[in-house]
């Protein structure tokens, strides 16, 4: 059999990838080695959001995306996605001061297009008993904006789902094994239902994720690896609930952005950056990480000083290498092909789940030249999920 897209990953771009492709009438096969978002479409911190923290790097493209892609969102997944006040305190000594907050808060509202979801606020004094018993002492301003929450693995599924239902085929639990490239295109070997099996792909995407470079060091003649590190982001979940939605604390000890999140009757915090240097395949909290997160949550929130986790759970980003802390690396998807003209492997790498749409369009745009005309059956901008 011969498909023009063979998607390795049942992760959020890889179901995103599958959505493009099949919309625009390709022929798409994924395949999944353990089963939809278990790996870090599972294990992000569940934002839909523009990333208030990516302007103090200048991601200004990015937070523009990623917001309107809120929007889409809100509109075409509105059983997966919802609009939740986000609280940003400020104390006397925060590093972000007041007016540096509200400049960055009116940006937001710009790159937002000053739409309805894109006002904020500085709450009242009045206003801020009622927060979750957030310290009160040396606060000096609460500004209260909008982002939005959802459950990745079942926005994943259900990206997934749209796909299915526009003719995208997925084999799971299904593991890439090797590929040999050719003048057009790859033949394919994947283990399923304990045998070997082989395939033909125009071209084969690679959206494996943490996996990618373990992935790429299966074809034949052989790619370079992809220069990408892999940054490990952790998460407790806390016993006790908040009712007034995120709080977006500044650790202390760094003055990192650390979220606590309202998150199945409990709450999340997360999130931690750190080089993760084993197996993709284990990745957990270190007894460090938790204690950095615990600490943050318990210097603002007085109920949860010495509180245990209830459970914790640890994610892997894919970021470009490169000196310098994980906290300001560009948050952009990026496309590796293995040639310029006519590509037979791109490797999608990074990005964030938000963008998940944008990110497959970019990628259908790059491979569209090289692929056979289609007629397109579906828009990924008018489909609903959910
Ligand atoms: C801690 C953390 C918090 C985050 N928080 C947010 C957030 O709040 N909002 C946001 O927008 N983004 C967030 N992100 C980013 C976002 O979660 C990731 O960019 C996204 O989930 C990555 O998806 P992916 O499909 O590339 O990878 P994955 O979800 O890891 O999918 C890769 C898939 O490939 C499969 N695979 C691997 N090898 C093979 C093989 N040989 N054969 C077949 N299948 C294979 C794996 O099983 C896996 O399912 C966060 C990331 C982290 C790490």
């Amino acid at each position: 059999m011969q498909y023009d897209l063979l998607i390795i990953g049942g992760g959020i771009q890889g179901a995103g990838i599958a959505q493009a492709g099949a919309a625009a009438g390709f022929s798409v096969l994924v395949l999944e080695k353990t089963a939809l978002a278990s790996g870090t479409s599972s294990r992000s911190s569940k934002l839909i959001h523009g990333g208030l923290r990516y302007l103090e790097s200048a991601q200004l493209r990015l937070v523009r995306e990623s917001l309107h892609e809120r929007e889409r969102l809100l509109r075409q997944a509105p059983d997966l996605v919802h609009l939740v006040p986000f609280h940003v305190p400020i104390y006397r000594d925060s590093q972000r001061r007041p007016w540096q907050i509200r400049a960055g808060l009116s940006l937001y509202a710009v790159l937002g297009g000053l739409g309805p979801n894109t006002r904020f606020q500085a709450l009242p004094r009045s206003a801020w008993d009622g927060l979750d018993g957030l310290r009160r002492d040396g606060l000096q301003a609460v500004f209260r904006y909008f982002d939005a929450q959802t459950d990745d693995a079942a926005l994943t599924r259900a990206v997934m789902h749209s796909a299915q239902s526009l003719g995208a085929q997925l084999q799971m639990p299904a593991r890439f094994v090797a590929a040999q490239i050719g003048d057009h295109g790859c033949a394919v070997q994947y283990q399923h239902a304990g045998q070997l099996h082989e395939c033909r792909a125009r071209i084969v995407v690679n959206a494996a994720g943490a996996w990618a470079g373990e992935v790429l060091a299966g074809f034949t003649p052989a790619l370079p690896a992809p220069r990408i590190e892999l940054v490990r982001g952790s998460h407790l979940v806390l016993p006790g609930q908040l009712g007034q939605g995120i709080y977006y604390l500044e650790a202390p000890s760094d003055q990192r952005a650390v979220f606590a999140m309202p998150y199945q009757q409990h709450t999340l915090v997360g999130t931690t950056e750190a080089i993760h240097t084993g197996s993709a395949d284990a990745v957990s909290a270190t007894t460090d990480e938790q204690t950095y997160l615990r600490d943050v949550v318990g210097h603002y929130f007085e109920r949860w000083r010495d509180v245990e986790p209830l459970r914790t759970f640890a994610g892997l980003r894919v970021l470009p290498a490169a000196s310098g802390r994980a906290f300001t690396r560009s948050r952009e998807t990026l496309l590796l092909c293995d040639r310029q003209q006519q590509p037979r492997v791109l490797s999608v790498l990074g990005g964030k789940l938000t963008t998940y749409r944008a990110s497959a369009e970019t990628v259908l745009a790059a491979l569209r030249p090289w692929l056979p005309a289609r007629r397109a059956v579906a828009d990924t901008r008018e489909l609903t999920l959910g």
